[in-house]
């Protein structure tokens, strides 16, 4: 019987989300609701040396901010099989580690760090791998090579142990994985992975394995760098007896730099100017920003289309996906087995379709805040905020930059574009400005259309040609070269205040 689909995302609290972790999220939400199935977060933090605070934290609100939204665990609510997060389950652990034993699929090992390290040495001496395995482990000083009873002696006193995996010596491990097809480790190539300790605490492979057998995780989707795992865990099932309700195994590509070949680093982001991270985070120690897409300007919605098509393709054309339409087309057989590579310039189209479908009354806040930060005082009214919106969003990227194109509808020029004045400024346009003013001021109705006569006529009367005075005028009104269309922009400010911008142009610029 088919059982039904639960995935997870299961993130360590290293640090802050790298966007190839937001991306194996999104997968595997993309996977769940395609399925009608479940996908929860479980914190792995099994590891309390790589522990930073706030990190949980932030994987959460970031998860949240992109729509990317769990159906149980940490976060999210909890569910059936709470606690989520793995330091609050380190009881259940014990168990498993003894069933190994018990069964002779693992072993306790007492070895000292100078002990390990006497080993690596020697062998290194020799040319050898230096690992604990198979070979080593009968050197070593662990239950398969002391007394019986000096083990129980051991234990009772309280010796510091480690319990490893006995993995079998030279056997070839097959399976199928959901992206790649076959994949075969020989376990020679392996060693004797640490699976608990005399702590209490079991490591990542042990907590990792127990937990999806636990919360009945049907797939595991999870980046590439977690592959060389992978047959440990294929073991781990089979040893615990567990085979039948092995999950299915996708290995994502990875995220790759835009030039070169390499993961996707900070480094890139901060070189080449594009974030790595979903949102800012400031390292706790360091104090050092590594900035993130939400305080750069990006929209959830553009963040997370992009971030679907870096890896997975729908087979069509379409680049344009709602988290809806990408829940239908999603299909782990249409992810590529080869690294994506990260291509800022798409990142930036993609946000300029979403910020160009945002209704004016969704970039409005935007621009409020910006009124605000810059000590507008808000005489203007809604409206005239809603109409700003919707003339430049054509012009914006970004939501950020929704000031910088903006602010001539609220403050005056107070400098010109140097280049188009001296290019465009000649001896008759002092008195087409005059024209202009005693134009505009005899419109009843300050209209783009009504404007735009106005203007016709003064620049007839001038013999002037509009392509060389357009850009001039528009510079006149707004300070820039460049912009939504001019007419609108007057009727917009109004006639009072276009007036006194071309007065003011009358009085600043060369006469
Ligand atoms: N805790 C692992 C990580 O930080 C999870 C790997 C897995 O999904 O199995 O990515």
């Amino acid at each position: 019987m088919d059982r039904r689909v639960r995935v997870r995302f299961a993130p360590s609290p290293t640090g802050p989300l790298h966007i190839g972790g937001v991306r194996t999220a999104l997968y595997n939400y993309l996977f769940a609701h395609k399925h009608g199935g479940d996908f929860l977060i479980r914190i792995e933090d099994t590891d309390q040396t790589r522990y930073v605070p706030g990190a949980e934290e932030y994987i959460i609100e970031s998860l949240k901010w992109l729509g990317i939204v769990a159906s149980e665990g940490i976060g999210f609510g909890d569910g059936p099989h709470a606690p989520y997060r793995q330091s609050e389950r380190k009881p259940m652990y014990k168990q498993y580690a003894m069933q190994l034993i018990e069964a002779g699929h693992a072993y306790y090992a007492f070895d000292t760090a100078e002990e390990l390290e006497g080993m690596r040495e020697r062998l290194k001496a020799s040319n050898v791998d230096a690992k604990y395995d198979a070979i080593t482990r009968g050197t070593m000083k662990n239950s398969l090579t002391l007394p019986e009873d000096e083990v129980k002696r051991r234990l009772e006193a309280g010796d510091a142990y480690v319990v490893r995996f006995k993995l079998p010596r030279k056997e070839e491990v097959k399976f199928s994985d959901e992206i790649r097809g076959w994949v075969s480790f020989n376990t020679n190539q392996l060693d004797d992975k640490v699976l608990f300790k005399s702590d209490g605490m079991p490591t990542y492979h042990l907590a990792n394995v127990v937990d999806d057998y636990l919360m009945q995780i049907t797939h595991v989707i999870r980046g590439e760098e977690w592959l060389p795992s992978a047959p440990l865990h294929v073991l781990l099932y089979r040893a615990f007896g567990w085979e039948e309700v092995m999950p299915k195994f996708a290995h994502l590509p990875l995220l790759l730099k835009p030039e070169g070949n390499g993961k996707l680093s900070k480094r890139d982001g901060d070189r080449l100017g594009f974030p790595v991270f979903p949102m800012n985070w400031i390292d706790p120690t360091s104090g050092e920003l590594s900035s993130g897409y939400k305080q750069a300007g990006y929209l959830p919605e553009a963040v997370v289309n992009l971030l679907a098509l870096l890896g997975w393709n729908p087979g069509t054309s379409q680049e344009l996906f709602t988290l809806d339409e990408l829940v239908q087309a999603f299909s782990l057989d249409r992810v590529s087995k080869s690294g994506a590579k990260f291509d800022q310039n798409k990142a930036k189209w993609f946000n300029q379709q979403y910020v160009r479908k945002l209704s004016d009354e969704a970039l409005a806040p935007f621009l409020q805040s910006a009124l605000v930060e810059n000590g507008i005082n808000s005489h203007f009214k809604d409206a005239f905020v809603l109409k700003t919106c919707s003339l430049i969003k054509e012009k914006i990227s970004f939501t950020k930059e929704v000031w910088e194109y903006s602010k001539y509808f609220f403050i005056a020029p107070t400098s010109y574009d140097e280049g188009v004045i001296k290019k465009r400024w000649t001896d008759k346009i002092p008195t087409l400005l005059n024209d202009l003013v005693q134009g505009f001021d005899s419109l009843n109705d300050f209209t783009h259309l009504s404007i735009e006569a106005a203007y016709n006529e003064a620049l007839n009367k001038n013999e002037v040609l509009g392509k060389d005075f357009l850009q001039l005028f528009r510079v006149i009104l707004s300070g820039v070269a460049g912009g939504p269309p001019l007419f609108e922009i007057a009727e917009l400010i109004g006639k009072a205040e276009t007036i006194k911008r071309i007065q003011n142009a009358l009085e600043k610029l060369p006469n």
